[in-house]
């Protein structure tokens, strides 16, 4: 079997209300779908979420071309021989050998996007033709996985956010961990956020606070000693985004709150350093945005070893089967309280997201079909 083509397929829906963090308001949402043909008839569909859109897709159809002709199933030949080109080789700047020369710095995370989206594609296609789903494929289990809902965003028009009805709605709705978005305000008003959150939920559901890299060293301290008293259950991206590991393990010496991170890895080599360091407990790295499936598995491996669990970012129906595969090693997937107009309409089958818990189902590869005509409506 060969890859005979990748095609790429961008879409985009704005918000009502934009879901803003500390960090930005996100004015909607949009995906990179790739799809990876073979020459016997079998089509595996992988995920992208990255910016721009533009760049990804050129990306993309680039890294396509070196790989037509592959064998599909040969997923780690496949991801090294893109991994590599991010890297020097003997004499790749004369580009002899065919390949491009070493690729340019600046678009490692389009590039690695684009990677992550034709991987993800791969292992798709490897439970189709397999007849299993990928978490069979990984020797899991058929059982539930854990959701948590993550909702409470800001608002930058003015408007009450309604963060407290919001989370409470989302326990109403059977989940039982939530997450709101943190770190915006002042000290005492994001202490008094982390306040009202857990009065909304009452002590028997798990609060998970996300600060979006908001604080130096002494103020996250200052933050998570405050709040332990509403027993966060974990303290997400704490530190802004050029402290290192070395400062997530001062912070980790300082507070009684596990501290989740690694959403925005590029690849396994930093999130590792994450991991070995012992300041984070759970690793959040996303195969849609960056690396893919294969790099994930890389994660989820090391970290059971250090006794660090994951929880990957995001899009719950594909990372469930890496959870499924990892029982003992993960937390559970994230997946939005309120579900973005994209997720609700781009699928005509995915698994089932209901009372906080993926249900995963015996359908080959990753279990999605995907409503073409919505995504083409949505073009971007
Ligand atoms: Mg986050």
């Amino acid at each position: 079997m060969r890859i005979a083509s990748i095609r790429s397929h961008a879409a985009a829906i704005p918000y009502k209300v934009p879901r803003v963090t500390a960090h930005e308001p996100m004015r909607g949402v949009s995906v990179v779908l790739v799809e990876v043909v073979t020459d016997a008839g079998v089509t595996g569909v992988g995920q992208i979420h990255g910016a721009p859109l533009k760049e990804i897709c050129e990306w993309v159809a680039r890294l396509g071309e070196i790989v037509i002709g592959m064998n599909p199933l040969e997923h780690i030949a496949v991801w090294e021989k893109l991994f590599a080109l991010t890297c020097p080789r003997p004499g790749g700047f004369l580009a002899q050998d065919g390949l491009p020369s070493p690729l340019p710095r600046a678009a490692r995370p389009q590039i690695t996007a684009a990677i992550g989206g034709i991987d993800l594609a791969l292992w798709d296609i490897k439970g189709k033709v397999a007849g299993l789903p990928v978490f069979r494929l990984l020797g899991g289990e058929n059982r539930p996985v854990p959701a948590y809902a993550t909702g409470g965003y800001y608002r930058d028009d003015g408007e009450p956010d309604g963060m407290a009805e919001e989370v409470a709605s989302f326990v109403a709705k059977g989940y039982r961990a939530v997450k709101i978005k943190d770190g915006g305000g002042t000290l005492a008003e994001d202490i008094e956020r982390a306040r009202l959150a857990r009065e909304a939920i009452g002590r028997d559901t798990l609060l998970l606070l996300d600060c979006t890299a908001a604080y130096d060293l002494e103020t996250a301290i200052a933050f998570s000693r405050a709040v332990e008293r509403y027993e966060p259950f974990w303290f997400e991206e704490p530190l802004r985004w050029y402290f290192q590991p070395a400062d997530f393990r001062c912070l980790a010496a300082a507070t009684s709150i596990p501290l989740a991170h690694c959403e925005r890895d590029l690849h396994r080599f930093t999130v590792r350093d994450f991991i070995v360091s012992g300041g984070v407990r759970y690793v959040q790295f996303d195969s849609t945005r960056h690396a893919g499936f294969t790099e994930s598995l890389r994660i989820a491996a090391l970290a059971e070893q250090h006794g660090v669990r994951i929880s990957p970012h995001q899009v719950p129906e594909l990372h469930a089967h890496l959870c499924a595969a990892f029982p003992g090693a993960s937390f559970g997937v994230e997946s939005n309280g309120v579900p973005d107009p994209l997720w609700s309409g781009m699928y005509k089958r995915r698994a089932q997201l209901r009372d906080g818990y993926v249900h995963l189902d015996e359908t080959p590869g990753f279990g999605i079909e995907i409503d073409w005509d919505f995504i083409k409506r949505h073009a971007a």
